[in-house]
């Protein structure tokens, strides 16, 4: 456009000089008539000589403006798309209103919230079913300051929500209206409530035998002591064997949580082998029979880590087999080490199967207890293994007996030879 400007000032100002060179020499030396018709002559021929020049700089003037224009719209379109793709990723609800409350946009997670598929130009208040984001909305435009506040929607199960409304500076007629889902945040809060109440009261039970043994002992005169003082003695140790056991698992736990444990390539099936033969004695004494098929399974694991998923699977099946089998076996199949341990033992209630793996809970307290169980073991392995990115499911019928399936991903190449067949343990 400035090449425009300047070609056509350029082209007066010829105009104008030779314009008035002509009336110059024209006034003094030629009759009035003759001077008015070498102007007009002049300024035919000058425009003559404008115009087409001025029609072919307009032309490509204009095809430079519409290439920047297309440019500009591509990059328009490519920063909406950018935006819309940010917006429908993230799990916060945002919606933009008119002030009138009338939905201009609803990101994904806002069509999932509020179970609409089109919300745009439907009311707020009519997508929402909430007085309470209505109040918001309000005060937001009559404080022109952003308004946050809890909202439980009933969608229409309860769903707790931080809302979250305020007015575009630049653009009056812009409202913004943002729903964080606060279901997650909250449900973690209750687990670690209760995760620190189950610690408090597992931790208060041994010391209050503890203390109450203790105490007795303390309280009886001499002949009582010494016939009451080796039995309460032991049951003190076995209680203080307790928190130590709790207080292990719980570090054990913490530290599977981490994720800091350092992380080699391993056979698996040499870990699973070391472990079965601490177990073999004591199998042999409960007059259980335990057997091992495996084969090898490189993976990138934590070896204690390892070590302590199988070892607590064990310890449980010898715990919860009164007579019978145990059945271990390690195989490698698409992509995965697949470890199961199977036992004849009591079972487990389908109710219960999904909540062994939290923390302290135990089909039967008492039973856990006596047999030294601190109802950490199974929750711990499954932390481990999904730590290394495996799963570990239980099936179990009750009566018949319980197997548990851990499978974790196999190293990237796999380059192992060593050999194993069947064995018995
Ligand atoms: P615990 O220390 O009580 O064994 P776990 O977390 O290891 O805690 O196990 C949780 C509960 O799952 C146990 O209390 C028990 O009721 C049940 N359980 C685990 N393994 C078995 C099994 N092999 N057979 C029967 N019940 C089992």
């Amino acid at each position: 456009m400035r090449d425009l400007t300047s070609s056509l000032r350029l082209t007066l100002i010829w105009l104008g000089i030779g314009t008035f060179a002509i009336i110059y020499w024209v006034a003094f030396f030629q009759p009035p008539l003759v001077a008015i018709y070498l102007s007009l002559l002049f300024m035919i021929v000058a425009a003559l000589w404008f115009i087409p020049r001025l029609f072919s700089q307009l032309r490509s003037e204009h095809g430079a403006l519409l290439k920047r224009v297309a440019s500009l719209e591509k990059k328009l379109r490519a920063d909406r798309r950018i935006i819309r793709g940010l917006a429908d990723g993230i799990d916060v609800a945002i919606l933009i209103c008119n002030q009138r409350g009338i939905v201009q946009y609803a990101n994904r997670a806002a069509k999932d919230l509020f179970q609409v598929k089109d919300p745009v130009r439907r009311a707020l208040s009519a997508i929402t079913v909430s007085t309470e984001v209505n109040t918001v909305f309000k005060e937001a435009l009559s404080s022109q300051r952003r308004v946050e506040s809890e909202v439980t929607f009933k969608l229409p199960d309860e769903v707790p929500t931080v809302v979250q409304v305020w007015a575009d500076r630049s653009e009056p007629d812009r409202v913004f209206v943002t729903v964080h889902d606060m279901s997650r945040l909250r449900h973690l809060e209750r687990v670690r409530q209760d995760f620190v109440a189950n610690v408090s009261h597992e931790l208060r039970t041994p010391l209050t035998t503890i203390r109450a043994l203790a105490e007795t002992l303390d309280d009886s005169p001499p002949p009582e002591f010494i016939e009451l003082g080796h039995d309460y003695l032991s049951r003190i140790i076995s209680e203080v064997d307790r928190l130590t056991a709790i207080t292990t698992d719980l570090l054990t736990l913490a530290h599977a949580e981490s994720r800091t444990a350092p992380r080699e390539r391993l056979d698996f099936a040499q870990t699973v082998s070391e472990v079965l033969g601490d177990f073999e004695p004591a199998a042999k004494q409960k007059g259980l029979e335990l057997t091992y098929t495996a084969e090898p399974c490189e993976i990138v694991g934590n070896r204690d880590q390892l070590t302590q998923v199988v070892l607590n699977l064990l310890d449980n099946a010898l715990k919860y087999t009164p007579r019978g089998t145990i059945q271990v076996q390690l195989s490698s199949s698409g992509g995965y080490a697949k470890l199961t341990v199977r036992d004849t033992g009591i079972g487990i209630p389908v109710d219960d199967q999904q909540r062994i793996f939290e923390r302290f809970y135990r089909v039967d307290k008492g039973r856990s207890r006596e047999s030294g169980g601190t109802g950490l073991g199974l929750s711990i392995v499954r932390h481990i293994i999904e730590q290394h990115e495996g799963t570990c499911v239980v099936d179990s019928i009750l009566g018949l007996g319980t197997t548990f399936r851990v499978e974790i991903p196999l190293a990237a190449e796999e380059n192992s030879r060593i050999e194993y067949g069947s064995v018995g343990v």
